[in-house]
């Protein structure tokens, strides 16, 4: 980066974290999620490292907290609070350790401490007595909230010994209250808090104090505020030991560490075992032991030389959309993907994250060239967030949906009550590969050896154009095929004779019939036990099988009143396909497919059909979908604006799919 670029970097960091402090500390309600706010931070002091003469006086990197609220009383801190200096790998923590180490010239101890997500608090105590109590505030200037903080059962209004001090907390509010709150704020039509972070604030800074009382808040004790050496104690250990002892709650899942190694087994016990614990914790403090030690390495404006905080990876960062790509479906959906600048998201690149469809787009504002916020949670494809609009230049330019088919060039038209828009042309290049890679799927007509790139192949060699051209290859035109061996020609062959044999629900379900599912098919040709019954039948007799509703048998009648469908129906007739129901076998009922026997729930706003459909497929193949996330559930789909049932799936640990990998699951789409 040259300097012109750099100064201008320099001052649009400066007004974002600006902007975003004020919204998380003064205002209690985040803009965006901790990850891009440290994204941004890193990237500001890399700058200024860079190019010293850039940091302004008031960086946010020189800074601590945000502005304080007027209406509190003013608690002017005898020592400043400070903040902490970051590590997001074992290079920074390794780096941390070699710094230490030089300047005391020992080898020295750690205490790792869980890095609680709440807010720092002071404590004074005066003849063992509760007096006064502070937010951190700007770390020099805090807010008085003394009775608010009295109102916090793990705050001791007297201690076991009558002595005067200042100790420093975090104050949190524990996950289970977090959402109980959001629930009762949900119902009450109140805006729901970020975070437990958020929570904690928004409620300790509340000036009647009765709210903070209701709000169940609890605080860890980590360390004492002064010299602690007043007290005896040498190193801070033995003052949290201490500070116990007179009747504070400290964190017990603090441990002494005598190298980095041990240090960086700490970090990586506690990655994985923090979602088991009833509060958030957002990583890992770890600090020199000895104050000997500590008051060696000093301190910067902003944070301890001997103290370091490591962050968890973050689940959320921002990235520039560069394009949208359009792709359409076996039923003629369109869906947009957005194409995105590659950037490391909990631990893997991502290139590529769905936008659902074209609402979505316009009701987040998403334009071509946006910094866009990306998530990846758990096992989910990584998703678009929302556009930081406050980064946008003026070049961005809004997308639109084109008005026709991006393969076919045919008007794409969008169906009642439905987001999606859809390409109807029954000719469409894209939607007749898909139709063929179900056709020759599992529970359809489960010919095996033809994937998304044969099916390529083979169209571009003009061998197939609907799925009963299937049928017609021979060895001699397969062979031809770029990566075709003999063996593999022979097996496909085989496997396409095999199919021949299947009994009617597969090819009902393998024709893609919208609506028509693994359970329908399965009814419909046990119902009417050949193809021409069924094509003989209309609504009024569709409708009167149980578990056949309008929308099924509309969907029928008019696939099989289709020109189209007839001549291809007649196609797979005369290349000598059974048409018959032949009953259902154990070999017939899927039960090597994923869903068997796993319990599923569902959550959130899914886009291509509703819950209960997704429900019924599921079911259908096996599986179980519960209302409740527990320890027992296999499987959480989470649709758009998935709450508290994600969180604690990912709490648990519990796999996680979007809707496009429920649907591609379920080997149809509506
Ligand atoms: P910090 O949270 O990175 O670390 C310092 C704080 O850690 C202390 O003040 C204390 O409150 C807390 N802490 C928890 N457990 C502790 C322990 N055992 N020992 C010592 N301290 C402990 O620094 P900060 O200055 O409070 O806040 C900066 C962070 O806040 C950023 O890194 C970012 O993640 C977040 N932030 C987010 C936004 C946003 O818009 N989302 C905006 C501003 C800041």
């Amino acid at each position: 980066m040259d300097r012109i670029e750099a100064e201008k970097r320099v001052e649009e960091l400066n007004h974002l974290l600006h902007q975003y402090a004020h919204a998380y500390y003064t205002l209690d309600q985040p803009l965006v999620s901790d990850g891009v706010y440290d994204q941004y931070f890193q990237e500001l002091l890399a700058i200024e490292t860079e190019h010293p003469d850039l940091k302004y006086p008031d960086s946010p990197t020189v800074r601590v907290g945000g502005e304080i609220i007027e209406a509190f009383g003013k608690v002017t801190h005898e020592n400043p609070m400070l903040s902490l200096a970051n590590a997001f790998n074992e290079q920074d923590l390794r780096d941390f350790d070699r710094r230490v180490q030089e300047a005391t010239h020992t080898k020295v101890a750690y205490i790792c401490e869980l890095k609680i997500d709440g807010l720092a608090i002071s404590l004074r105590y005066e003849d063992g007595r509760f007096v006064q109590g502070a937010t951190r505030g700007d770390g020099t200037v805090g807010e008085d909230i003394t009775e608010n903080l009295k109102t916090i059962r793990t705050v001791p209004l007297r201690l076991q010994e009558p002595v005067s001090l200042e100790v420093r907390g975090e104050a949190y509010m524990p996950k289970q209250s977090f959402v109980k709150l959001n629930e009762a704020r949900d119902l009450a039509g109140e805006d729901p808090f970020a975070n437990p972070r958020n929570a904690a604030a928004g409620s300790l800074r509340q000036l009647d104090p009765k709210i903070a009382a209701s709000r169940n808040l609890a605080i860890f004790v980590y360390s004492i505020g002064g010299d602690a050496t007043e007290y005896g104690k040498d190193s801070h250990s033995d003052a949290l030991d201490y500070v116990d002892e007179l009747g504070f709650q400290t964190n017990h899942a603090r441990k002494r560490c005598t190298s980095i190694e041990e240090v960086i087994a700490y970090i990586e016990e506690w990655t994985e075992k923090r979602s088991a614990l009833d509060y958030e914790i957002d990583g890992i403090v770890v600090k020199v032991d000895a104050f000997e030690d500590q008051e060696q390495l000093g301190y910067t404006a902003r944070s301890p030389r001997w103290a370091i905080a490591y962050k968890f990876p973050a689940e959320e960062v921002t990235t520039t959309l560069t394009d949208v790509e359009l792709s359409v479906g076996r039923t003629g959906v369109v869906t947009p993907t957005a194409i995105l600048e590659p950037v490391l998201v909990d631990g893997t690149t991502v290139g590529r994250a769905s936008l659902h469809n074209e609402d979505l787009i316009k009701e987040k504002d998403i334009r071509i060239g946006d910094t866009v916020v990306i998530r990846k949670a758990g096992d989910i494809i990584p998703e678009v967030v929302a556009p930081l609009i406050e980064m946008r230049t003026g070049d961005e330019v809004p997308f639109t949906m084109p008005e026709n088919c991006p393969e076919c060039d045919s008007e794409l038209i969008r169906l009642e009550e439905e987001v999606a828009l859809r390409c109807v042309n029954p000719q469409c290049p894209a939607q007749m590969k898909e139709a063929i890679i179900h056709f020759v799927s599992r529970n359809a007509m489960n010919i095996e050896g033809i994937g998304e790139r044969v099916v390529e192949q083979l169209y571009r060699a003009e061998l197939v154009h609907d799925v009963a051209d299937l049928y017609t290859l021979t060895y001699e035109a397969l062979i031809e095929l770029e990566r075709m061996g003999e063996k593999s020609v022979s097996n496909l062959l085989t496997a396409i004779e095999q199919s021949k044999e299947n009994s009617l629900e597969k090819l009902l379900f393998g024709l893609g019939i919208r609506h028509v599912g693994v359970k329908a098919a399965s009814i419909l040709a046990e119902e009417f036990g050949s193809l021409d019954e069924l094509m003989k039948a209309d609504v009024e007799k569709l409708i009167t099988i149980h578990e056949i509703g309008d929308k099924v048998a509309e969907s029928v009648t008019t696939y099989f009143a289709n020109e189209d469908v007839l001549a291809v129906l007649e196609k797979l007739r005369k290349a000598g396909l059974n048409l018959q129901y032949k009953g259902l076998t154990q070999a017939d009922v899927p039960n090597e497919g994923v869903f068997v026997g796993k319990t599923i729930v569902l959550t959130g706003k899914l886009y291509e059909m509703t819950r209960g459909e997704a429900k019924k497929q599921i079911e259908a193949l096996g599986g179980k979908v519960t209302g409740s996330v527990s320890k027992n559930t296999d499987l959480v789909v989470a649709g758009e604006a998935a709450g508290s049932k994600l969180t604690r799936a990912e709490e648990l640990e519990i796999l996680v799919w979007n809707e496009a990998q429920l649907i591609e699951a379920l080997g149809e789409s509506q």
